[in-house]
């Protein structure tokens, strides 16, 4: 595969491709089959400090870039993302395993936070105003908040990076960007094509390492790194909360969720299925956004149920760089496990399996698409993200009740909510402890739109118009006028 031998395999330092210290490799394999793709180098501590030290050396310049500029970068690299779709897709579905529709789905999506901050990159304003006092003028800029380290996970490989590394050049700050271990060639090929698009040397810098932590907290307490991006579990988000904190690190967490999927007796049932197929089966179950727990009104949840059941056993399983391939590999024994875990214990309290729940023989990680109804409230996954292809049913009656038990977890990215009722649409949204509500449909990410959570799920937004502010900082300066 062409794609796999052209993609670049060492560190992105300064500008050039070094090899990590000491030669260090580590193994990118493929999910679907569990072979060995290819060695990509293996980061050090020392490694990053290179790496901080050139982000540091290319802050002052960078911010002093014409906004225009940095605009110009961020289209290029979308115009060159989309002329490579196809190679990108075909990237990441080897090392992540998505079906290669998805895979090309997400090219377009990561591709779009390049075009979306290259036009807010031009867009950046202050402001000018008397004080109360009608003596005192105040002068209001905007500066980039400085060199900011990024971490990304593996589930959506481009994405998770151009969200990030788009508002950071569209602000003119400068980066360390250490990507997820099983998805490293997405990334290194991303910093290829920001270099073609024109972006200075040291601006972006990727350090791929197997040893995160010993990588990353050096840097977090050097006091140089300004800011901190990150995307990930919320148990990893805590652990770098800490870190942060002794250098007072600004920091943005995009973390785990527990998304209830609402279904209300008035609901247009096609429209919840199809909403369900999306929110559950978007990336194998793999999302932050996935559907966690369907709550299903009584009167309709046997329906809604056996709908459900049949559009998921019909979907297809296999490698993703099959055609006609639905459903692929999850990301590792260790993420399959956990999936087979939760369903067991689901099962061993009283949970009826109308598909699925069964883990085939044979090489890769893949694991059916999985229908459980009459799921106790007590069992593991209503408060455990499940991360893999399982709808886990339950019933409610009350439209209090249904909130109640939806807002009762520590996370709050995302909920989704299907009825045909205007009032009830608003009431119930209005009240879901969360940072973002599908009404009716099952697909709530977009560049345009500000992307976070609430509650453990997170700080900060990522894209729409306040994505671009993570990355700047106010100042203000007070003049008196005679
Ligand atoms: P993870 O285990 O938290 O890892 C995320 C990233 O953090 C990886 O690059 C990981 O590298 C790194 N990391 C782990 N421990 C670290 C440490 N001590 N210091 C520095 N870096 C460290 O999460 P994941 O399994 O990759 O991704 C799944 C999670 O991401 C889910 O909880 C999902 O909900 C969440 N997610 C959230 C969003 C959102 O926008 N809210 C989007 C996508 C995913 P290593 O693997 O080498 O440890």
């Amino acid at each position: 595969m062409s794609i796999l031998n052209d993609v670049p395999k060492q560190l992105f330092i300064g500008g050039k491709w070094l090899d990590a210290e000491g030669g260090a490799t580590m193994p990118v394999d493929d999910p679907a089959t569990g072979e060995i793709l290819c060695q990509v180098a293996d980061a050090g501590p020392e490694d990053a400090r290179l790496a901080e030290e050139a982000a540091v050396a290319a802050q002052e310049e960078w911010a002093r870039t014409a906004p225009r500029a940095r605009s110009e970068i961020l289209r290029r690299a979308y115009d060159i993302i989309l002329s490579r779709t196809d190679e990108l897709a075909l990237l990441m579905t080897s090392e992540m395993g998505k079906p290669l529709a998805e895979a090309r789905g997400e090219v377009a999506y990561a591709a779009e936070f390049f075009r979306w901050f290259s036009e807010e990159a031009v867009r950046v304003d202050g402001g000018y105003g008397v004080l109360p006092d009608g003596r005192n003028r105040m002068l209001l800029t905007r500066r980039p908040v400085g060199p900011c380290l990024l971490i990304t996970p593996w589930n959506f490989p481009l994405a998770m990076g151009t969200r990030k590394i788009g508002p950071a050049i569209a602000a003119g700050c400068t980066m360390v960007f250490k990507p997820a271990p099983q998805t490293p060639l997405t990334s290194l090929a991303l910093a290829g094509i920001l270099r073609e698009a024109g972006l200075p040397d040291g601006v972006l810098n990727v350090v791929t390492t197997s040893r995160a932590d010993k990588v990353i907290e050096p840097l977090l307490r050097g006091g140089r790194i300004r800011k901190l991006s990150f995307t990930g579990s919320t148990k990893v988000g805590r652990i770098l909360l800490a870190q942060c904190a002794d250098t007072v690190v600004r920091a943005s967490m995009e973390l785990g969720g527990n998304a209830p999927f609402i279904v209300f007796d008035d609901a247009d049932l096609d429209a919840a299925v199809d909403g369900a197929m999306i929110a559950k089966m978007r990336n194998m179950g793999e999302a932050c956004t996935a559907a966690n727990r369907f709550f299903v009104h009584s009167s309709v949840a046997d329906e809604f149920a056996a709908r459900l059941a049949e559009r998921m056993g019909a979907l297809v399983v296999g490698p993703g760089t099959q055609d006609g391939v639905d459903v692929g590999p999850l990301i590792d024994d260790a993420g399959r496990a956990k999936v087979e875990e939760l369903v067991a214990d689901a099962v061993g309290r009283g949970a009826r399996v109308l598909v699925g729940g069964a883990t085939p023989d044979g090489p890769g990680r893949f694991y059916p698409p999985t229908v459980l109804a009459g799921v106790d409230q007590g069992s593991q996954l209503m408060d455990t993200e499940i991360f893999g292809p399982v709808a886990a049913i339950l019933t409610f009656d009350d439209e209090d009740e249904v909130i109640r038990v939806a807002n009762d977890t520590p996370w709050g990215l995302v909920g989704y909510v299907f009825t045909a009722g205007l009032d009830r649409s608003l009431r119930v949204s209005e009240r879901l402890e969360v940072g973002m509500v599908g009404l009716n449909t099952g697909l709530v990410s977009n560049p345009a739109a500000p992307f976070g959570g609430i509650k453990q799920s997170g700080l900060g937004r990522e894209g729409g118009r306040v994505g671009i502010d993570e990355f700047l900082e106010y100042q203000y300066l007070a003049m008196p006028v005679k």
